[in-house]
């Protein structure tokens, strides 16, 4: 019998393909948007050029001071250049950093993002935003900062550098790993969550040995879109708590320090739950699900411990009190962090 659930659709519109980044101007033009400031990282500004030349005189900027974990300071001097211009809306491509920075400006200007992802991290695909300040991360979900339209275009991807293509995977492999277990998981998100950690784990080992492999680039976006959806649509659990206070209170990367930590959670809570478990070894093939995310990691080449990522043992005692201390679905006990966190820390077994 099928468990009671609820599930919203999320209102969006979804293009994807090669070559659709062509469509970001006909995007624009359907949302109605006259005046549009183009967002990027500073890597991330020949890009942002290219699709300013795409869209002409309708886009009268570019912003490309997007930075990890959306500072405040950030938010603030987007949002200036943005009151400066009078755009009316924003086209952000690039990764998650990127879209953070459009989702502040939706929630202090009102403004409709266009996304156009070239990572896999999945911000595209959520109404939740983040903002860091005085190395506090906050996030929240609000509605308005979903983007009106995303645009998957796999050939954006090809310039991904092979490594970070690998962490940016998992990081995604992440999101439908605790779709699977969350409070609020329904049939269509597990499906989504499957298929999705399915394609991902198929294709990041092409990719990372042939970075202009665009079959595998298709497959792997078209899974972290899938992945992306399972975001935005349940509620995140110790993975994500985790990773969230160590990039938001150390710094951390972020796709590397998911990539680390993954196959730590998802051993002790794939032993938890049957359900998750079952869609894990039909998605991965094999009976040891955690034990083949910790095999992928090492095949893309991912960093195997916290301390690689800078993380001391001095540090721990914060990180375990700042998890424990924050509301999320199912809490885990002390012991069991404090040890799942040293394992992760120095590398070590993931059982
Ligand atoms: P990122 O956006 O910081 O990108 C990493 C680096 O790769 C940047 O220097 C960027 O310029 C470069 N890059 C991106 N795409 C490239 C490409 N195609 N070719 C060459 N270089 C490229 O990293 P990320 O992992 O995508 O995003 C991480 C951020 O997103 C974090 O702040 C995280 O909290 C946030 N995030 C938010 C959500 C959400 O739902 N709100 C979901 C996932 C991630």
């Amino acid at each position: 019998m099928t468990t009671p659930f609820s599930y919203e659709a999320l209102p969006m519109r979804v293009i994807f393909g090669a070559g659709q980044r062509e469509a970001i101007a006909a995007e624009v033009e359907q949302l109605g948007l006259r005046r549009v400031m183009v967002l990027s990282t500073p890597r991330g500004r020949d890009l942002a050029q290219r699709v300013a030349d795409l869209l002409g005189p309708v886009a009268v900027g570019i912003f490309d001071g997007a930075r990890m974990h959306v500072p405040v300071e950030t938010a603030a001097a987007a949002g200036d250049a943005v009151n400066v211009v009078g755009a009316d809306g924003c086209v952000a491509i690039g990764g998650g950093s990127t879209i953070g920075l459009g989702k502040a400006l939706a929630l202090r200007n009102g403004l409709p993002i266009i996304a156009v992802p070239t990572t896999y991290a999945g911000s595209e695909m959520t109404p939740v935003w983040g903002l860091t300040e005085n190395s506090r991360k906050q996030t929240g979900r609000d509605i308005r900062v979903l983007p009106r339209s995303v645009i998957y275009d796999p050939e954006l991807t090809v310039a991904l550098p092979q490594n970070v293509s690998g962490t940016s995977g998992l990081n995604a492999i992440a999101h439908a790993v605790e779709a699977l277990y969350a409070p609020d998981r329904s049939p269509i998100m597990s499906l989504l969550a499957e298929d999705g950690v399915r394609s991902l784990a198929r294709s990041l080992p092409r990719v990372v040995a042939d970075g202009s492999d665009l079959d595998a680039r298709s497959d792997a976006l078209r899974g972290a879109w899938f992945c992306g959806a399972c975001l935005g649509a349940t509620t995140m659990g110790l993975h994500h708590k985790i990773c969230h206070v160590l990039g938001g209170t150390f710094d951390l990367p972020h796709a590397e320090t998911h990539a680390v930590v993954l196959p730590y959670v998802a051993a002790m809570r794939l032993a938890e739950e049957p359900d998750a478990a079952a869609a894990m070894r039909r998605a991965l093939e094999t009976d040891s699900p955690a034990q083949a995310l910790a095999d992928l990691a090492a095949w893309v080449g991912a960093p195997t411990s916290l301390a690689e990522l800078g993380l001391q043992e001095a540090d721990l005692d914060v990180v375990v009190e700042a998890v424990l201390a924050s509301q999320y679905s199912k809490p885990v006990a002390k012991g069991e962090l404090e040890t799942l966190l040293r394992r992760a820390l120095h590398g070590g077994p993931d059982g």
